[in-house]
């Protein structure tokens, strides 16, 4: 066998990436190039690639994870609803001598969302909460300064 490299004749070549090219060498001239891996049964195609694709499916993965939690974090309300606040629009409410219909065209929500809210089947938005307090005037939230005072 001939070197492709220095030409000269060789008992053993060695197959080896130079630049874009592989050439097959003599021992002496191999240092000059980059090892081929040896490719037993030429299946060839595809060496590594599966692992390069879960890589990426991974930093899908968690990328789409924490779009979901910071999701999650931006739809929790930032007021704190005092435990008792469904009860506490009941008893508001009967207070002010309104049924559910009244008190519903009251704060223009309908009965069902009512009927939710004093049962605690439903947690309202903090635009409704407000809408709550002011209405019948009760605190429906849990302040830190309230307890400082
Ligand atoms: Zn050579």
């Amino acid at each position: 066998m001939l070197c492709e490299m220095c030409g000269k004749e060789s008992e053993t070549v060695v197959r080896v990436k130079v630049e874009s090219s592989v050439l097959e060498v003599c021992t002496a001239c191999s240092r000059f190039g980059k090892p081929l891996a040896p490719t037993p049964g030429a299946t060839g195609g595809g060496n590594g690639g599966g692992a390069l694709g879960t890589d990426v499916q991974d930093r899908i993965g968690s990328h789409q994870k924490r779009m979901t939690e910071r999701d999650l974090y931006a739809e929790l309300p930032d007021l704190e609803l005092d435990p008792q606040w469904s009860r506490k629009v009941r008893e508001a409410r009967e207070k002010l001598g309104l049924t559910q219909e009244q008190f519903g065209a009251k704060i223009n929500e309908k009965v069902s969302v009512v009927h939710k809210l004093e049962s605690g089947g439903m947690v309202p938005p903090d635009a409704l909460v407000r809408k709550l307090e002011r209405t019948l005037k009760v605190r429906l939230t849990a302040r830190p300064e309230a307890a400082e005072a």
